[in-house]
């Protein structure tokens, strides 16, 4: 048996002729068709000489035919190495390097520099639409028997978003995908009666797994929309259940006046992960729908770790509650800190990863010999429960000494009038080691960063203070909605030199 296909394929197995997937202006597919398609993925996969434990990398934009790579290499006993798309061929060319896949899909238009960096390694292709060699290749092929696997074996290898450093690959288990993606179906209630908004890259977890995985275990069904499109988001809506997005999507959406109660009379449930969803955000969706957007938080190493409750309050701001499986602590200079004080938050369960890929100095400091990971986030814990996030331990700030937590300035920023967001970041100081800067982005309104320093003097201690605040259009992120708080602190790394 296949550990993982097994456990995905069991939901849809005895009526797959229902809807997997509705595709807007293209089709619909069937249970049947996507599984069969997978079949023939992996049936061509080990033509070409994939063997149990090698990695497939694959940099392709979002098709179903690409989520049937996905299932097919697992079938096929391999590695799934997603690769984002924005990479440029030198970034490719370091995970390639690093993974060392059996076999590379590319986009077509990729194809000749590809070839040119992976060293003999078989590469074809797969475009926007689904075609390409890899599928050439497949279309020859007709069923395949998945590859037994076990839950320890690795079913593929997800490279972080790099928002602090380089990108590390995290070697997933059958197992860890699995029982992370039961727990949240259960969690969150899916059945097959679902249809969930699916407009999330799979290059990240949050798409390819929290999302696809948890609708195939549901035997749900899925709206595949190649890319964040408000158009499409919304004419889904009526016909939908749930939608799965990082906080932009929402903010975004706000911003569009067919954005209504009617609109969203249909739905039952809109979560959000990846990056922390301000509470403004949360509160206006709520105004908005009359939904409450239920907030949970994983990585990319351990899959989802806590999350909102599905009944119960759903308390903005927090990301909930531990999930069923997992273990949470958090602890500071190596004790753990008493409830409401902040600290590096540890998780500990059957979804937390096998180590980082040739990475055994890394693993070793981070994935303690007894279970416990080293999130890296800073977490308290309030005396109901309710976790929050309040930034990375990257990202603190040290100044003159004391530590400087981003989110208390960010949040007291964020609540003088104008100002829409903030980014709070330590840049190099002659005299304080670090100084905090506050980046600030206003609400379309005339915003004075002396107005913001004046507002925050008498509610903050002096070191927490803002030296300076820089006013900008917008805060940069990445796809996934990621503040980019390194590129902040280069772009202000002599604003005191
Ligand atoms: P790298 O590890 O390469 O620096 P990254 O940590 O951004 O990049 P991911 O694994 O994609 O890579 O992201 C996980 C991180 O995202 C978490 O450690 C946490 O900081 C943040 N995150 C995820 N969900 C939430 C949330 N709901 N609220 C706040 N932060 C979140
Ligand atoms: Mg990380």
């Amino acid at each position: 048996q296949n550990y993982l296909i097994t456990r995905l394929r069991a939901a849809s197995v005895d009526d797959d002729a229902r809807t997997f997937a509705t595709i807007p202006s293209r089709t619909s597919m069937s249970h049947a068709d996507l599984w069969g398609g997978a079949e023939r993925m992996a049936a061509a996969l080990v033509q070409m000489g994939v063997v149990p434990g090698d990695r497939v990398a694959v940099q392709v934009e979002k098709t179903i035919e690409a989520i049937q790579l996905y299932l097919g290499t697992v079938m096929a006993g391999g590695v799934f190495l997603p690769l984002n798309t924005a990479y440029t061929t030198p970034e490719v060319a370091y995970f390639l390097g690093d993974a060392t896949p059996r076999v590379v899909v590319c986009d077509p238009a990729k194809e000749v520099a590809i070839v040119e960096i992976s060293n003999g390694v078989h590469v074809v292709t797969l475009d926007a639409a689904g075609q390409g060699s890899m599928s050439d290749a497949a279309a020859q092929m007709s069923g395949f028997v998945p590859i037994d696997r076990s839950a320890d074996d690795l079913a593929a290898i997800l490279y972080t978003s790099g928002t602090t450093g380089r990108s590390k690959g995290a070697m997933l288990s059958h197992k860890n995908l699995a029982s992370n993606s039961e727990t949240l179906r259960d969690y969150w209630r899916f059945t097959s009666a679902d249809v969930l908004i699916h407009a999330l890259p799979i290059f990240h977890t949050h798409g390819l797994f929290v999302a696809t995985n948890v609708a195939l275990l549901a035997g749900a069904s899925v709206v595949f929309l190649a890319r964040y499109d408000p158009d499409l988001i919304l004419d889904a809506m009526p016909q939908a259940t749930a939608l799965m997005g990082v906080p932009t999507f929402y903010t975004r959406l706000l911003g569009d006046p067919r954005l209504t109660r009617k609109q969203a009379v249909n739905m039952r449930l809109f979560i959000s992960g990846s990056a922390p969803l301000l509470v403004d955000t949360h509160e206006s969706w709520e105004q908005r729908t009359g939904h409450r957007i239920l907030e949970r938080y994983g990585m990319t190493e351990t899959n989802m770790n806590t999350s909102n409750p599905y009944d119960g309050e759903r308390r903005a701001g927090t990301v909930g509650f531990p999930l069923p499986g997992v273990q949470a602590r958090i602890l500071k200079d190596g004790i753990e800190v008493p409830d409401g004080e902040i600290g590096v938050l540890e998780v500990r369960g059957d979804n937390v990863f096998k180590g980082y890929w040739q990475m055994p100095k890394k693993t070793a400091e981070e994935l303690q010999a007894d279970g416990w990971f080293i999130t890296g986030d800073l977490a308290r814990v309030d005396q109901d429960g309710y976790v929050t996030i309040v930034g990375r331990s990257k990202d603190l700030v040290i100044t003159g000494g004391f530590n400087v937590y981003p989110k208390e300035v960010e949040s007291l920023i964020d609540d003088i009038p104008g100002v829409l967001e903030s980014a709070v970041i330590g840049v190099p100081h002659p005299d304080f080691g670090e100084a905090v800067v506050a980046v600030v982005v206003p609400d379309g309104e005339d915003l004075q960063a002396q107005g913001i320093i004046d507002a925050l003097a008498d509610q903050l201690a002096k070191f927490k203070q803002p030296k300076k605040v820089i006013i900008l259009p917008e805060l940069p992120r990445n796809t996934m909605g990621k503040v980019q708080k390194k590129a902040l602190r280069e772009e202000y790394s002599t604003l005191f030199a």
